[in-house]
């Protein structure tokens, strides 16, 4: 895997993983395939269902997405929207 500077100018996806902190560093329109960060890692993620997507729990940061507003997901049984 080569690794690519962050294309200024270009619209990368840049989600962060809820639990590991790894970064997307795809072009932010390849959905549907999952996230992939340059540690090889790769995710499906969505909504998270604490926080609805807000980030906070109870006013604190959100547990479950650790603030990013979104919670990795299993896609086998994920059910988008
Ligand atoms: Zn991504
Ligand atoms: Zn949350």
């Amino acid at each position: 895997m080569s690794e690519r500077s962050r294309g200024l100018g270009r619209d990368l996806c840049g989600r962060v993983h809820a639990v590991t902190g790894a970064e997307c560093y795809l072009p932010d329109t390849h959905y549907p395939r999952p996230h992939h960060a340059l540690s090889g890692e790769s995710w499906h993620d969505g909504l998270c269902t604490l926080c609805a997507g807000s980030g906070l729990h109870t006013s604190t940061l959100c547990p479950r997405c650790n603030g990013t507003a979104f919670e990795p997901v299993d896609p086998d049984t994920y059910l988008p929207g």
